[in-house]
């Protein structure tokens, strides 16, 4: 038994990871990751608007 292990990148953080069957959280790293893609969709309008508001305090 030496089957190669399919790596892919986590789509979060890019971190290479073991596509196995141990692996729940494929195509992720960790269920942080996981997580933090599923709810990407929900907080976008919000990191957008956070992220302009400190653009305009430095300035
Ligand atoms: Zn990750």
């Amino acid at each position: 038994m030496n089957d190669p292990k399919p790596i892919v990148p986590c789509p979060t953080c890019r971190k290479p990871t073991e596509w196995t069957q141990e692996n729940k959280f494929r195509p992720f790293c960790s269920e942080r990751c996981k997580l933090i893609d599923l709810g990407a969709w929900a907080n976008e309008d919000y990191a957008i608007e956070s992220e302009a508001d400190d653009i305009y305090r430095e300035e």
